[in-house]
């Protein structure tokens, strides 16, 4: 029996609470995220020299309130972070499951903390360090025989709410089921894609991602470019970061950059790695940093902002000049070639913008090509840890193999021999030969390559996986695509209904940003009537982002153009028919958000019987924007919430929880992240929230069906008490504050009054019953009026012609 248990316990890791040691950079958003995602922390530093002894994690945590992007799902849940200082509560570390190191890169500072807490450690608890440099091996051997076999690396990626990789590191110490314990609670967890690296300098992401960053400057050198030029190039027009490279660098801060090469050149030699001469600290780098201008931290480092103008550092003069300058046009259009095309184009171009763009794609292929039998255990971490650590489109392999295998690779070895090349390192011969070059490329149905077991190898099985129905599959990987998977019920160019198992069918919209078109309308009330005949459930759900943009204004011009409002009057009326359609469905409707789920999107969403959303999900109603009203019963949902809120309560008076959904709709707020969507009322306490995107529909479909097994029906069709006259005269007179004082414009108060209007029921006595249908009514009235009103117009044709919006 004490056997079984024991068995189930090295199965079963839970983590119920993690300490998080270092409240700096990254321990400190480590903890906020762990917060995001609902797990108890514990975060440590130093005592205080001074005043309280928690003073230095206390201001690290005031910190997580303030930066931009926010670690934080929202500002409050900081104080969810349980703040605690090495002098007096190493206590704590006890009843935690996980401890992660974050402290400063020093290896003497981090054995002598990890001596000091080594008597704590719960001995089923599994510590990791954050190390970006250090070797996890030298890290584990002056640890305690007892902590050694549970010890390993856990490398995040800044900032790391956002960031999806994480690596994992083992040591030669390390057991086996520690990683894949880790691996399993990252993924689900916290929602990361995990790497397993190496234990090699800067492991997997870094290697090569700052290898290419020194390589891309090296060749910045050597075809006399600007910053702003390579930025424009090696930005999101190559697929990358749409800070590109210098911007990049600005973000990170150039003095942990110069960290961070300083690992590449204190641990590895020539002998070592063979580009070794190309790390050498760009002059210009070395320039900023004497000068003290480390990036955004200091305002200043390859760019300065004077104004509303970006300036750019001129090593030169050693002063900022104008920038802004773009790439040759030329290059944007070879940019979207076929990759083939592309890189033939790139290679073959006179000027020195093209030769540089294909210079550091070589760079890449060759860099990556030498180290993989090294540093990764298959081409896919590499191109992986490419995606997922430095915001690329494609990893290096990736690129290579749509390229076409050899052929690329016979151009870098040219460039090889020609001494063009950073290093003279020929290409691995399995480059060449055997089972990658039959193949044309890395990754394959069967695997990936991993250069040092000489075979492909395929992804890991471990049970958290099976939740990911639709991984994010590389090029030439062979996985299910969302696209064809199941049963096609329907499908036409607006949306695809289908399913998986025949219990629940699943709408795909399809429409670009999956606007909710018309035939979308349409194919949504189609899902429900298959549905309820012959399934027990619906899902709503896209394999891609976003969930959805909103009504499909481009859809609904022509109509107008040609008929007019009543033309729009009757599209209105039939999406909001299709949103009551599914709110009162015989079967349950659950919605799987991710991304924007904006305008309609959140109709939709709050419409659904249930949610189930992704942590980073922005929903909203931003119909303001465009001078327009919620008019597929986003305002009837608010006034409904508001009485439902209200009848939880002892209170008789709607008015006060209506405040939250008025201002959200007038103010077109959007939550910045699922827990602020809720609080914005967009998602319920019922609702589920997920940390990985990938299991997002595995989640959506066990909701549903759970619904559909506990007997679920649909909510009773009822009428509610709204706000009345009153409550419009109470809104009014704030918003004529906030018109006097300058702070909206007219139209903005004419767009806010409406909305006052229907959410609080129209020209009616407080407290009096009204339906869905009748606030649905006004909603239209708002809408139509508006559509025909020049200032919404011209917002409108703003939007859809510079995607801005205007203020009028
Ligand atoms: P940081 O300088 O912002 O914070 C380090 C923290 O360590 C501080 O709060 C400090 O009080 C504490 N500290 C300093 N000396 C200590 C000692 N002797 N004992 C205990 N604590 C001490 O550093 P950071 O950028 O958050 O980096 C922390 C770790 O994470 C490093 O190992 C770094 O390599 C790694 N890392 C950093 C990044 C990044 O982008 N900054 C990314 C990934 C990994």
């Amino acid at each position: 029996m004490s056997r079984f248990i024991e068995t189930r316990a090295t199965a079963r890791f839970q983590v119920k609470k993690v300490a998080v040691l270092g409240a700096g950079v990254m321990g400190a958003q480590i903890a906020a995220h762990l917060v995001n995602v609902k797990v108890p922390v514990v975060l440590f530093d130093l005592p205080a020299k001074e005043g309280p002894k928690n003073g230095i994690v206390t201001k690290a945590v005031e910190g997580l309130k303030k930066l931009k992007p926010s670690p934080l799902g929202v500002p409050e849940d900081a104080a969810l972070i349980q703040q605690a200082n090495y002098e007096e509560h190493l206590e704590q570390l006890r009843d935690c499951d996980l401890i992660i190191e974050a402290i400063a890169e020093r290896m003497d500072w981090k054995l002598d903390l990890y001596k000091k807490i080594a008597p704590f450690v719960n001995p089923n608890a599994i510590v990791a360090s954050n190390t970006s440099g250090l070797s996890i091996t030298k890290l584990s051997e002056a640890l305690p025989e007892a902590i050694k076999p549970r010890f390993c690396g856990i490398h995040f990626f800044n900032p790391p709410r956002y960031m999806t990789l994480v690596e994992l590191i083992n040591t030669p110490t390390t057991a086996p089921e520690v990683l894949d314990q880790l691996e399993a609670f990252v993924t689900s967890g916290l929602g990361k894609g995990v790497v397993r690296a190496h234990d090699t300098p800067n492991f997997v992401a870094n290697r090569v991602g700052i290898a290419g960053m020194l390589a891309t400057m090296k060749e910045v050198e050597n075809f006399g470019l600007t910053f702003d030029v390579v930025d424009d190039l090696t930005g999101k027009k190559l697929g990358r970061a749409s800070s590109g490279t210098f911007r990049t660098a600005d973000v990170v801060g150039l003095d942990t950059m110069t960290h961070v090469i300083k690992t590449l050149q204190d641990n590895l030699s020539i002998e070592t790695d063979p580009f070794y001469e190309s790390f050498d600290t760009p002059v210009v780098l070395k320039k900023l940093l004497e000068l003290g201008q480390l990036g955004q931290k200091t305002k200043a480092g390859f760019y300065k902002k004077v104004g509303r103008d970006v300036l750019r550092f001129d090593l030169a003069g050693q002063d900022y000049v104008p920038g802004g300058q773009k790439a040759d046009e030329v290059y944007g259009r070879m940019l979207k070639k076929p990759a083939a095309e592309r890189l033939k184009l790139l290679r073959n171009a006179e000027g020195p913008q093209g030769q540089f763009l294909w210079a550091i794609l070589r760079n890449g292929f060759h860099y990556a090509a030498v180290h993989l039998a090294t540093i990764a255990e298959s081409a896919r971490d590499v191109d992986q840890a490419m995606r997922w650590g430095f915001g690329m489109k494609q990893g290096p392999f990736e690129l290579w193999q749509e390229a076409g295998w050899l052929e690329v690779a016979r151009m870098v070895q040219e460039d090889i021999d020609a001494g063009k090349a950073l290093s003279k390192a020929p290409l691995p011969e399995w480059v060449f030969k055997g089972p990658v070059a039959e193949a044309g490329g890395v990754h394959t149905a069967e695997g990936s390559w991993s250069a040092a077991a000489g075979k492909f190898i395929p992804r890991r099985e471990l049970p958290v996986y099976e939740r990911q129905l639709f991984p994010e599959a590389l090029l030439g990987e062979s996985l299910p695509d969302f696209k064809t998977a199941g049963k096609t019920l329907h499908e036409d160019d607006a949306i695809r209904l289908w399913t998986l198992d025949d219990e629940v069918v699943i709408a795909s919209i399809k429409t670009k940003m999956h606007a909710i078109s018309p035939d979308v309308a349409e194919g949504l009330a189609m899902a429900v009537e298959m549905a309820e005949k012959d399934y027990q459930a619906m899902v709503v759900w896209s394999g891609d982002e976003p969930f959805s943009a909103g009504a499909d204004l481009q859809a609904m011009l022509p109509a107008f153009m040609i008929a007019g409002v009543s033309a729009v009057e009757g599209a209105e009326q039939e999406l909001q028919n299709t949103m009551l359609r599914l709110r009162y469905a015989g079967v349950p409707v659950v919605s799987a958000i991710r991304g924007l789920a904006l305008g309609g999107g959140c109709e939709l969403a709050v419409h659904s019987a249930r949610r189930v959303a992704h942590m980073e999900s922005y929903i909203g109603l931003v119909e303001v924007g465009v001078g327009l009203v919620p008019g597929a019963g986003g305002l009837a949902y608010i006034a409904r919430r508001a009485a439902e809120n209200m009848a939880q309560s002892t209170s008789k008076d709607v008015l006060p929880f209506l405040t939250e959904g008025f201002s959200a709709a007038a103010m077109a707020k959007v939550g910045t992240s699922a827990l602020e969507s809720r609080k914005l009322g967009f998602l319920l306490e019922s609702d589920v929230i997920v940390p990985h995107k990938d299991e997002l529909l595995f989640l959506a479909l066990n909701e549903a069906k759970a619904m559909a097994r506990g007997g679920w029906r649909a909510p009773h069709k009822r009428l509610f008490p709204v706000a009345g006259r009153s409550g419009i005269a109470t809104i009014k007179a704030q918003l004529v504050n906030m018109r006097d004082g300058g702070f909206i414009s007219a139209h903005d108060f004419h767009i806010a009054s409406l909305i006052a209007g229907v959410v609080c029921g129209g020209d009616v006595d407080a407290g009096a019953l009204v339906s869905e249908e009748y606030l649905m009514a006004m909603e239209r009235k708002a809408f139509c009026s508006l559509i025909e009103h020049p200032k919404t117009q011209e917002r409108i044709l703003g939007m859809l012609n510079t995607g801005k919006p205007v203020r009028n």
